[in-house]
């Protein structure tokens, strides 16, 4: 059976002290549970600190993006020799607003996505459709789109290993949640994409989250859901208290 992950994703908030004493509670309450997988993706300062403070944890570090070249004249850019070298384990990959404000495009997804895997980084990989896709009826097009260009040329056993999040950009920071039917059915969409990409044994082992203003009082529902295998969590993440009783729900 897949676990559930819940990954917060502060997104550009929080200075190191913040971030250190963030860390260190979580690592404390966070249960060491089969069932559940807790990730922080922090920001580049923080991250090389926050590795430490999660260690002996059940805590995993993540960054929120990275340059899919590992090394050279990239003024400004990080690579994933460098998140590797920190001890961080997972990168956030194609969030919407990366692609809404830097010129991320499904190509730049697929190359960071093959990046990630060349250097032991797990990827969470981000889909999902604007409000005019969801209203012009283009959702499970537009998302399997993203799907397909993102997994492209990946080994099955990447594939396996490669989490999505499927994040309706309506539904981000808007306190606008995906019912959970709908959530779920797009993610199931996603799984079945991934079966006519892989097979149905990779496809099931797929961790796929649901992202998109999950707080508290719904997360419970949306990890009950058949193809809903945790949540990427950006506003909810930010204080402790909420994010351990996601963690909690995702026990
Ligand atoms: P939100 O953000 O939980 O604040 O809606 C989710 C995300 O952007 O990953």
């Amino acid at each position: 059976m897949r676990k559930n992950v819940i990954a917060g994703n502060w997104k550009m908030n929080k200075t190191l002290s913040e971030a250190n004493q963030f860390v260190e509670e979580v690592a404390a309450k966070a249960p060491s549970n089969e069932q559940v997988e807790v990730i922080v993706c922090a920001p580049f300062p923080f991250l090389a600190s926050l590795v430490e403070k999660a260690k002996g944890s059940s805590v995993k570090i993540g960054a929120q993006n990275m340059h899919y070249e590992d090394n050279g004249a990239f003024t400004g850019e990080v690579s994933p020799v460098m998140l590797n070298d920190l001890g961080v384990t997972h990168v956030v990959i194609g969030h919407s607003e990366r692609r809404e404000y830097f010129a991320e495009t499904s190509e730049t997804v697929n190359k960071k996505t093959h990046a990630a895997f060349s250097h032991d980084l797990t990827p969470i990989v981000c889909v999902g459709e604007t409000l005019e896709q969801r209203e012009a009826n283009e959702t499970m097009n537009h998302v399997e789109s993203q799907v397909r260009k993102a997994l492209e040329g990946l080994s099955d056993e990447q594939v396996a290993d490669t989490i999505i999040a499927y994040e309706p950009i309506w539904a981000i920071g808007t306190g606008k949640t995906a019912t959970s039917d709908q959530a779920n059915e797009v993610c199931t969409h996603i799984r079945n994409v991934i079966k006519d990409v892989t097979s149905n044994e990779t496809a099931e082992k797929v961790i796929i989250q649901y992202g998109g203003s999950v707080k508290p009082a719904n997360v419970d529902e949306l990890l009950a859901k058949s193809d809903i295998d945790g949540a990427l969590v950006g506003g909810a993440s930010l204080e402790t208290a909420s994010f351990l009783k996601l963690v909690e729900a995702g026990t």
